[in-house]
């Protein structure tokens, strides 16, 4: 299996350099050459067949012969391991025709859990063979750098520093990155905000000597392997529904356009999925774009939903490349008038994407309303994420099931629970104890200079 940039100049990479190297040289996204089909007998014989079995047969014929099987059990087996739920994407009903697939059952409480808790294993297994280390570099409004913090700790080949705004994360989200013992973790309380941190680790990208010095790796969503291990819950919740032998339509609360992109992917698979649902909060340049045409940057307004606060939508280039059949100079062209504010898409571009996509977005209240309605009708508690899901896939629920992806545990958002439904969300209680744990953190500056000569000093290798 090759992958191919999406802007068509950077080298062809297999499946491991793709995972290794995050995005391409030429400023593109991978995505495969081409995307391999399951046939309907592959899929009615997944019915019944734990979560790690059916993420082997949907993600085999993705990797290559870097990894044997043997290596791919062993890996999704370990990146499931820690999960608090036997089949670790359960469904809930919510409605006659309506579903919930809480993806937040992993160690942070986030679906992010799924493909980082893979990719944790992949590199380890990946670097260990090649003799390499690596050092991982992320910044975080929340939710990523916790995931990642629990993926890689203890890892042998790989050291981590997550850079977050000091005192903008939620109290579960900065414990969740600072009470980790293992010494290969690092959450660094940048004085700045989220911009800031982002700032400063493409300023270490961009720092040569620095970024070969230390071997550095990002893993953030463009990465082609999460998206690829999120291709999985598709698979299990369709199936667990009657896919092959009926439809399924999916709502995904979306920001970076990763997990509906996941979607988009089992269904170019030959999952039978009939709506894509793309759910966004007020910063809503997805819907919008489906609406108007126009991609077109509107600065971002903090929302009580904020891991989808965004003001690009990095993984819609992958789609983009797919609505202007794969041509990655049409898309490096928009991609350049991106820095401008924004871009008009072809006419059967846009109607390609309109005949994949649809979407739908909730306000700050109707996110609230939703929050308060779902509780008093089902008794289900859901996080505001989820709860812009829920909200859009009333919009389009229809005669066959829609499954609402839940993307985060309430508790992670224990104010706007609080507020919407008048009582506390619970941790679960293998984390119970989260807020008696000890916290270690380092406070850095926001400047170039003090963060590396701190890598350079803290990293193992
Ligand atoms: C990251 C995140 C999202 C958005 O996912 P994308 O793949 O970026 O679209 C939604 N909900 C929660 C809780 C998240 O952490």
């Amino acid at each position: 299996m090759k992958y191919v940039s999406t802007r068509g100049t950077a080298p062809e990479l297999s499946f491991e350099e793709a995972m290794l190297t995050g995005l391409a040289r030429d400023g593109g996204l991978y995505v495969p050459a081409e995307v391999p089909t399951l046939s309907r007998d592959d899929i009615a014989s997944l019915a019944g067949q734990s979560y790690e079995q059916v993420a082997f047969t949907v993600m085999r014929p993705f990797i290559g012969e870097e990894f044997s099987d043997r290596e791919l059990s062993a890996c999704i087996r370990h990146a499931y391991a820690g999960f608090g739920h036997a089949v670790r994407a359960p469904l809930v009903q919510l409605g006659a025709n309506h579903f919930l697939l809480e993806l937040f059952h992993g160690p942070t409480l986030a679906f992010k859990d799924f493909a980082m808790q893979l990719i944790g294993q992949l590199f380890q297994a990946a670097l260990e063979k090649r003799g390499q280390k690596v050092t991982i570099v992320g910044a975080t409004s929340g939710d990523t750098g916790s995931a990642a913090i629990e993926a890689f700790r203890g890892l042998d080949n790989v050291d981590v520093f997550i850079l977050f705004p000091d005192g903008r994360v939620s109290d579960v989200q900065r414990r969740q990155m600072t009470t980790p013992v293992e010494g290969n973790v690092h959450a660094l309380a940048v004085d700045g905000d989220f911009d800031d941190c982002q700032a400063r680790l493409k300023d270490m990208f961009n720092h040569f000597e620095f970024r070969d010095a230390v071997g550095l790796a990002g893993v953030n969503s463009i990465n082609w392997a999460r998206v690829l291990a999120q291709v999985v819950y598709y698979f299990t919740s369709a199936v667990a529904l009657g896919a092959p032998h009926r439809e399924v339509s999916f709502t995904v609360p979306t920001g970076n356009f990763g997990d509906i992109f996941a979607g988009y992917i089992a269904k170019q698979m030959g999952l039978p999925i009939r709506d894509l649902v793309i759910a966004t909060n007020q910063n809503d340049i997805l819907h919008r774009t489906l609406e108007t045409g126009a991609y077109t940057k509107a600065g971002v307004t903090p929302s009580i939903s904020p891991s989808m606060d965004i003001q690009v939508s990095s993984n819609f280039e992958r789609a983009l490349f797919d609505a202007y059949g794969r041509d990655g100079a049409v898309v490096a062209e928009q991609m350049a008038e991106l820095a401008g504010g924004g871009f008009t898409i072809s006419q059967g571009a846009i109607d390609f994407l309109r005949g994949v996509f649809k979407s739908g977005r909730a306000s700050e209240h109707e996110t609230m309303e939703t929050i308060k309605e779902t509780w008093e009708a089902t008794g289900e508690v859901i996080c505001p994420h989820t709860a812009v899901g829920v909200k859009v896939a009333n919009e389009h629920l229809s005669d066959v099931p829609m499954i609402t992806l839940a993307t985060a545990h309430p508790a992670k958002f224990p104010d706007a629970v609080k507020k919407a439904c008048g009582r506390d969300a619970a941790l679960p209680p293998r984390m119970s104890d989260l807020f008696d744990r000890e916290e270690r953190v380092t406070r850095v500056p926001n400047d170039l200079t003090a963060l590396e000569t701190l890598i350079l000093n803290e990293r193992r290798a």
